[in-house]
């Protein structure tokens, strides 16, 4: 029997990485991981694809997605809805993959308050200085865009000491294998592992009959 995978939240500031770290783990280690796509109502960015990067739906059809309670969590970031259809992250944690979201602060709190066993891991740049350069780099939303991102960054960093860990992302190559350690890490936690603890002690217990 497969073991069931452990679904980790991942957030940072926005230009912090995270999504560049995301797709070198899928690129490096396909077979473990499934990386939740998550609907929005924001526009697509230049090569954005549905289906891939987000589904982007219409602020009705993300009412609806909201009503029908097809969606784990959603919540409102820059005047845009995003959220966490449901189905897909259950199937792939059933296949045992290690599924990640890739999602903000409010949604991540309140998919660990739903699912306390969640790993709340926060991606942060050195500095903020480092976090405007790289913003600015992307080069993929306008200037008072990425104003208000840098001022919920601010608001973000007040709610990071509620994460289980915290990683930089400096060099991009030993951010992504800090990350992939740290979930590799958690699969021997000993509450994951309570039915093999089972096994073993009920093992033993026939041994200790026989004395
Ligand atoms: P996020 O998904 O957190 O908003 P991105 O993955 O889009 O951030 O990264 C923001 C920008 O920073 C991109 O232009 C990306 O190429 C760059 N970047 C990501 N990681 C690093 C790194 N370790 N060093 C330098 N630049 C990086
Ligand atoms: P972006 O517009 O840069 O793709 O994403 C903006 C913010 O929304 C990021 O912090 C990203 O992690 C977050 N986000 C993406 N998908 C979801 C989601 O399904 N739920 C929540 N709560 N946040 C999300």
């Amino acid at each position: 029997m497969k073991n069931r995978g452990i679904l980790t939240v991942v957030s940072g500031f926005s230009g912090s990485g995270k999504g560049t770290i995301m797709k070198e783990l899928m690129a490096k280690y396909a077979d473990t991981y499934a990386l939740s796509i998550s609907a929005t109502t924001r526009a697509p960015r230049p090569g954005e694809v549905h289906g891939k990067e987000y589904f982007f739906v219409t602020k009705e059809e993300f009412e609806s997605m909201i009503e029908q309670e097809e969606l784990i969590e959603y919540a409102q970031y820059v005047n845009n809805y995003y959220g966490t259809p449901r189905n897909y992250v259950f199937e792939q944690l059933e296949n045992g993959k290690d599924v990640i979201l890739e999602i903000e602060i409010q949604g991540a709190l309140k998919v660990k308050e739903k699912y306390p066993d969640t790993v709340l891991m926060f991606v942060s740049p050195p500095s903020a200085e480092e976090l405007k350069k790289r913003l600015e780099g992307r080069g993929t939303e306008d200037a008072a865009t990425i104003a208000s991102r840098l001022s919920r960054a601010w608001e973000e960093a007040q709610g990071v000491e509620n994460y289980d860990y915290f990683v930089i992302n400096d060099v991009l190559e030993e951010c992504v294998e800090e990350v992939h350690a740290i979930i590799q890490n958690e699969h021997a936690r000993a509450f994951r592992n309570q039915e093999l603890i089972d096994d073993i002690k009920n093992e033993l217990k026939e041994f200790s009959k026989g004395e």
